[in-house]
């Protein structure tokens, strides 16, 4: 569907390069998220897609159509893309109808009976019903973004960009919105490129997620597999806001603050000093006056709670247990684990 072979993107006087090396292939339909931190190059990769930027190196294809490559560029109009951004961009002076058929009115062979048709039914598609004479100041942010959303997959593209859709929304907009879009995308049968730095938003939306860390794509993998799997400890880090424990090898087995840990899979061709992951909810707290660790503070996440730990050598852990477990800030508590749900990182 969509294709990317080795995309490099350098800004004049940029250190390294926006976008370094990108590879990734997108299957008809998918909704492949780019989850990164601020300025890993999110927004230039997409760009890139749109044919705002042209690549230094490498070659895009949309439906095996070579679309850029460094000297050749389709121009955006060209490429059958559609577009969603931040801040919803709809022309303020035309309605929602008349915002929608905007991109319509752009292609030729519409009739106005199968223009006036295809705009309801995107309204339908996006729960947009009886809006159609508002203007956009006269609707709510979630409404907005459904009638941008709908503008783009008017024209039915084969391909729609997202560029954190949802971020400009209040909290509860944004987790309801959240499953409407995919539902929307997933009805349109739209493939989608969603931008977000959101790790909640990438994994409970898009089918697989692509993790940037400074132009380069660090794995990509489904939610679970991201989850399961994390390929470097970057994306530990980010994906789960896992713990890292440092360790020390010995023979069969690795030292830690914790105590001698043996591990199922000792990791073999790691150095001498690493990091052991553990998830937030792989440890287990025990209220212990000779404990290893301190509450430091409390956080009600309505199912469950989440514990900020320090340990006597000042490394900060977060534990995700039970609400049935009650440990005030300042209780000492012994912290446990399954080895066998440890990984073992190259320390960074
Ligand atoms: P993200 O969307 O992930 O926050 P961006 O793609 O916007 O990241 O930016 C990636 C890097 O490229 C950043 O270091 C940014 O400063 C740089 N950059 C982006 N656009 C330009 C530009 N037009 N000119 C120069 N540098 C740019
Ligand atoms: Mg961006």
């Amino acid at each position: 569907m969509l294709s990317l072979h080795g995309v490099v993107k350098d800004f004049p006087g940029a250190i390294l390069p926006a976008v370094d090396n990108v590879h990734i292939n997108l299957y008809p339909g998918e909704l492949l998220g780019l989850l990164g931190p601020s300025g890993c190059g999110k927004t230039t990769l997409l760009r890139l897609i749109a044919g705002f930027e042209q690549p230094q190196a490498g070659r895009i294809f949309l439906a095996d159509r070579e679309i850029a490559c460094p000297n050749c560029n389709l121009p955006p109009e060209r490429r059958g893309v559609g577009m969603v951004f931040q801040d919803y961009a709809l022309f303020p002076h035309l309605t929602v109808a008349q915002n929608i058929a905007f991109g319509l009115k752009q292609q030729k062979g519409w009739r106005r009976s199968g223009l006036q048709q295809r705009v309801l039914e995107v309204m339908t598609l996006a729960s947009l019903e009886g809006l159609h004479k508002r203007y956009p100041h006269e609707l709510s942010g979630g409404q907005q973004q459904r009638v941008a959303l709908a503008r783009a997959l008017a024209p039915n593209p084969s391909l729609i960009l997202l560029d954190e859709p949802l971020s400009n929304l209040d909290v509860q907009v944004r987790l309801r919105l959240r499953q409407e879009l995919r539902t929307i995308l997933k009805k349109a049968g739209t493939s989608a490129v969603l931008v977000t730095h959101d790790q909640e938003e990438a994994l409970s939306v898009c089918d697989r997620v692509a993790v940037m860390r400074q132009g380069r794509v660090e794995q990509i993998a489904t939610p679970q597999d991201l989850y399961d799997q994390p390929a470097t400890r970057f994306v530990a880090e980010f994906v789960t806001q896992a713990n890292f424990i440092p360790a020390q090898r010995l023979l069969q087995s690795w030292k830690t603050e914790f105590g001698t840990i043996y591990l199922a899979e000792p990791g073999v061709d790691l150095e001498d000093g690493v990091d052991l992951m553990l998830r937030q909810e792989d440890l287990r707290l025990e209220l212990d006056p000779q404990g290893i660790a301190v509450v430091r503070d409390r956080q009600f996440l309505g199912r469950e709670q989440r514990y900020s730990l320090v340990t006597e050598s000042g490394l900060e852990l977060v534990a995700r247990v039970a609400l049935s477990q009650t440990l005030e800030v300042g209780d000492r508590v012994a912290v446990t684990f399954d080895p066998q749900v440890v990984k073992v990182f190259r320390r960074n």
